[in-house]
C-alpha cells in the first residue's frame, strides 16, 4: 500500500501519511492529559476564588478547619456549584488522608467540591499512585498545596508497630501496609514518650519529605515555590487539625 505523502499546515514540512496519523495519535494522548495553555487562556477556571498562592491557599484550609472546629461549618449549596464543575475543576489543596471512616477531609476543612483534591489510603503513604494522582493535581490542575494527613490513634501505623515488635506476618495483602509504613516506625524506635504518637507523625514527615522529593513534577514545583508540601495531624477528639510544616 502506497504511503501518501502530505505537507503539514505551514512548516512546509513533507512526511508520510502513516507517519502523520501516528504522530497525532501520539500527541493526542499527550495533549489529552498534559496542560493545554491556550485553551486555559480562553477559558476561566471554574472556581476564580480556588486560584491562590500556596500560602494563601494554607491560609484557607486552616480556616476552613477552624469554622468545623467550632461548629460554624459554611451551607453549602450543592445545586449551584454542580454547573461550573461540569467542565472542569481547580482544586486549591491535595491532600493525602488516611482512610480511617472518622477522618473526612472535606469536612474537617469546610470545603466544597472541586475544593480540595483528596487520596486515601490507611496509612496515609505516598504510593507510587498517590504520587502520579499529585503529579495530575498539580501539573494538570494547578493544585499549589498538598497535606499529608495523619490522626491520632491510627489502627495502621498502630497494627505496623505491632508486626515489626513481634516479627509477625500479617494475613491478606496488610503486610503491603505493614512495608509502606514501617520505616515510620522503625526510625522512631529508642525515642522516648507516646511511640504510636511518635510514629504516627514521622510517617507523615517521611511521607512529606517523599512528595517534596518527587521528581520530576513534584520537585520542580516545590522548587519553583508553586508548590508547598505540608504535614497535618487531625485530632479525633477535636477535629482540630495541627499543622506540621
Ligand atoms: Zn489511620
Amino acid at each position: 500500500m502506497c504511503e501518501c505523502v502530505v505537507s503539514t499546515a505551514g512548516t512546509g514540512a513533507i512526511v508520510g501519511r502513516r507517519t502523520v496519523l501516528k504522530l497525532a495519535a501520539t500527541a493526542g494522548a499527550a495533549l489529552a492529559f498534559l496542560p493545554q495553555p491556550h485553551a486555559q487562556v480562553a477559558k476561566p477556571p471554574p472556581k476564580p476564588e480556588n486560584v491562590l498562592s500556596p500560602d494563601a491557599a494554607l491560609d484557607r484550609l486552616m480556616k476552613g478547619n477552624t469554622r468545623y472546629v467550632d461548629g460554624v461549618a459554611k451551607r453549602h449549596d450543592f445545586n449551584h456549584e454542580r454547573e461550573p464543575l461540569r467542565t472542569g475543576q481547580n482544586p486549591y489543596a491535595g491532600v493525602l488522608s488516611c482512610a480511617d471512616s472518622r477522618i473526612a477531609p472535606e469536612y474537617c476543612f469546610d470545603t466544597a467540591r472541586g475544593d480540595i483534591f483528596v487520596c486515601r489510603v490507611a496509612g496515609n503513604f505516598a504510593s507510587d499512585e498517590m504520587v502520579a494522582s499529585f503529579e495530575y493535581a498539580v501539573q494538570v490542575l494547578n493544585t499549589p498545596l498538598i497535606m499529608v494527613l495523619g490522626h491520632d490513634a491510627c489502627g495502621a501505623v498502630d497494627a505496623t508497630m505491632k508486626s515489626v515488635k513481634d516479627g509477625t506476618t500479617l494475613p491478606g495483602h496488610l503486610p503491603a501496609l505493614v512495608d509502606a509504613i514501617s520505616p515510620a516506625v522503625k526510625a522512631v524506635e529508642g525515642e522516648g514518650g507516646d511511640m504510636l504518637a511518635n510514629a504516627i507523625r514521622r510517617n507523615v514527615m517521611l511521607n512529606v519529605e517523599k512528595l517534596k522529593a518527587a521528581g520530576p513534577i513534584l520537585s520542580a514545583f516545590v522548587e519553583s515555590k508553586k508548590l508547598r508540601v505540608v504535614g497535618g495531624i487531625y485530632k479525633l477528639a477535636s477535629g482540630r487539625v495541627e499543622l506540621l510544616v
